[in-house]
């Protein structure tokens, strides 16, 4: 694609409407789009993360009170080691605020139509080793920083009940697979034998569910609108992949 197409797909996403997308919320690549994108957690999210760990292990290591009756006072390691994990800690929120607000803003100015699911973010909590990439992730707040910048452009942000069964759906025939495991990455369909990778899946059966709420279908996807997407998030430094395409049906044609 040249220059010159690349700014005309840019031009044309200024004005062309009615554009809708699923978005699913996942572990292994953050957001996964109904258009065939997957959007990642910046590599600085999970390295700061792990620094943060790491030093608070340490800080636990010096001299300090550790019941309410312990009469030993907090040493200047200690405070100093406190001073350090504040910091870092303050400088991880940001590093997360940041990719929140170019996240959603992209895929605000991108689609019309968004669909979300509506996760049990307090029930993932809970299951250990969940817990660690939803928090990281910030699932939650991204979320409801779609919603409010929806609400900002007068674009149409619609959450996907909590039991609708996103993942467990076919989104070829619609037929449910009950027996899918949280650690199986892709969906296999017993009944019209289609195999896609599982996020896919859902975020297209968001998608589905998205276009039975409006009433109505949005406008195509094209190759254009989706290297136009590709190279924003890029400019912003955020890292996109297409959706892995081993024995993805046809749905879209220019894959
Ligand atoms: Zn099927």
């Amino acid at each position: 694609m040249s220059e010159g197409d690349l700014l005309l797909a840019k031009e044309k996403i200024a004005t062309i409407t009615n554009k809708g997308v699923g978005i699913d919320l996942g572990v292994k690549s953050n957001l996964t789009l109904s258009v065939p994108v997957n959007i990642h957690l910046p590599e600085n999210i999970k390295k700061k993360g792990r620094q943060l760990k790491r030093l608070a292990r340490q800080l636990d290591r010096k001299t300090h009170p550790r019941t309410k009756g312990d009469s030993s006072k907090k040493s200047n390691n200690y405070l100093k080691a406190a001073a350090r994990l504040s910091k870092l800690y303050k400088h991880y929120r940001n590093i997360q605020k940041d990719y929140r607000e170019k996240v959603s803003s992209l895929i605000v100015k991108h689609f019309d139509y968004i669909c979300m699911e509506d996760l049990n973010v307090r029930g993932m909590m809970k299951n250990h080793p969940l817990a660690k990439a939803v928090s990281e992730a910030s699932f939650y707040s991204l979320r409801t920083r779609i919603e409010q910048k929806c609400q900002m452009v007068s674009k149409t942000f619609v959450l996907a009940d909590r039991f609708f069964p996103s993942s467990k759906t076919c989104s070829c025939c619609g037929q449910y697979n009950s027996h899918l495991k949280l650690s199986d990455r892709e969906f296999n369909c017993d009944y019209c034998e289609v195999s896609i990778d599982r996020d896919f899946n859902a975020a297209t059966n968001l998608y589905h569910y998205l276009t039975n709420k409006i009433g109505g279908v949005t406008t195509e996807f094209t190759l254009a609108d989706l290297t136009a997407l590709q190279d924003d998030f890029s400019l912003n430094h955020l890292v996109t992949s297409k959706v892995e395409t081993r024995n993805q049906y046809n749905f879209y044609s220019f894959l």
